[in-house]
């Protein structure tokens, strides 16, 4: 393959995302766009948006969000943005699609944007099972009474 092939083979939305991500950018937890001394501030959902034209002030306004899914700009599929996942941080069985469950990783987890993107990427190939509603449900409840649901 010639080096001009290589440039134009496209690569992987999981991987373009994850690229994108790591641009050292000032995060916020809990909204699209915040201004921190007089800078704006992006989660990383809200940075995905802007690096794809998403003003500022539709940030703000969140008028992006009726254009349909912003991730679908990086080329994932309609099947691939409806899919449930599997929270990929040890011990949280939170499942949700792709959108979620980045807003969920720089949240809930308040990971910095290096982090998620690790955590994007291998969103890719993870082959993990989703565990039943009813399992979940169990496994969060365990979690916070042991004996309870594990009485020996
Ligand atoms: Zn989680």
């Amino acid at each position: 393959m010639s080096p001009k092939q290589k440039t134009l083979q496209k690569i992987s939305p999981y991987k373009e995302v994850a690229n994108v991500l790591r641009n050292d950018f000032p995060q916020v937890v809990g909204s699209f766009i915040k201004n921190i001394d007089g800078k704006p501030h992006y989660c990383a959902l809200g940075f995905l948006a802007k690096n794809k034209g998403v003003k500022d002030w539709e940030l703000r306004l969140r008028t992006f969000l009726f254009e349909g899914n912003i991730l679908s700009r990086y080329g994932f599929s309609e099947s691939d943005l409806a899919k449930d996942r599997l929270c990929p941080v040890d011990g949280c069985n939170s499942v949700s699609t792709l959108f979620n469950m980045i807003t969920h990783l720089n949240d809930k987890h308040k990971l910095p944007p290096r982090l998620i993107a690790d955590y994007e990427e291998k969103m890719e190939f993870d082959s993990r099972k989703i565990p039943s509603t009813w399992q979940r449900v169990r496994d969060s409840v365990s979690n916070f009474f042991p004996k309870f649901v594990n009485p020996c």
